[in-house]
C-alpha cells in the first residue's frame, strides 16, 4: 500500500518538474491530482490500520502496542463491547439489580440484602390454638416477617429479637418453614 503512495508521490513530483520545464499548467494539475490521491490513500490506509490494530487489542493487550496514544484507543474498544454486553438481555447483572431496587415494601427490600425470606410453615388449626397461649421463646429479626427457633440456619449473624411465640403470632409474624417453630414448640407441649 505504501509502495503505491510512494510511486504516486514520485509521479507527482516528476509531473511537477515536467510542468515547470514545459510551462504547461496541465501537468501541474495532474501532479496536484496525483498528490491528493496519494494523500487519500495514506489516510485510508491509516484508518484501516487503526481499525485493524484496535480490534485484537482487547483480547491481546501486551507490549505490542506502542506508547501513549494507543492505550487510550484500547480502553475505548474494550468499553464499547462492555456497554453492549450490559444491554444484552442474556447478561444478568442489570436485570437482577433493577427490579430489586424498585419495590419499596419491606419484605422485598430485605430479600435484596441477603438470602430470600424462608417460606411460611403450615401450621394445623389445632396447633394454632395451642401456640396462641404459649410463651416459649422464638426469635424475630427487625423488618422480617418470620419468627424462628434460635437454631434456624437461616438466621446467620442477624440481630435476633427474642419474643414469646404467642406474642409473635399476635403481632403478625409467621412461622419459618425452615426451622418449623410451630411444630417443634407444639410437640414439646404434648
Ligand atoms: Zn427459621
Amino acid at each position: 500500500m505504501l509502495y503505491i503512495v510512494l510511486v504516486l508521490v514520485l509521479a507527482a513530483l516528476g509531473l511537477l518538474v515536467t510542468a515547470l520545464i514545459t510551462a504547461s499548467s496541465l501537468w501541474a494539475w495532474v501532479s496536484i491530482g496525483l498528490s491528493v490521491l496519494a494523500g487519500l490513500i495514506l489516510v485510508a490506509d491509516w484508518l484501516r490500520r487503526r481499525r485493524r490494530s484496535a480490534a485484537p487489542v482487547a483480547a491481546d493487550p501486551p507490549a505490542a502496542s506502542s506508547p501513549a496514544a494507543e492505550p487510550a484507543e484500547e480502553e475505548q474498544t474494550t468499553l464499547i463491547p462492555a456497554a453492549g454486553d450490559l444491554g444484552d438481555p442474556a447478561d444478568t447483572p442489570e436485570p437482577a439489580e433493577e427490579p430489586t431496587e424498585e419495590p419499596a415494601d419491606a419484605s422485598a427490600e430485605t430479600e435484596t440484602k441477603a438470602d430470600p425470606e424462608p417460606g411460611v410453615e403450615e401450621t394445623p388449626e389445632s396447633d394454632v390454638a395451642v401456640l396462641a397461649d404459649l410463651e416459649d421463646e422464638v426469635v424475630v429479626i427487625d423488618e422480617h416477617p418470620r419468627y424462628h427457633l434460635r437454631t434456624c440456619a437461616w438466621l446467620g449473624t442477624r440481630d435476633l429479637i427474642p419474643i414469646g411465640v404467642g406474642e409473635a403470632r399476635q403481632l403478625g409474624f409467621t412461622p419459618c418453614a425452615t426451622c418449623t417453630p410451630d411444630a417443634t414448640l407444639v410437640a414439646t407441649h404434648r
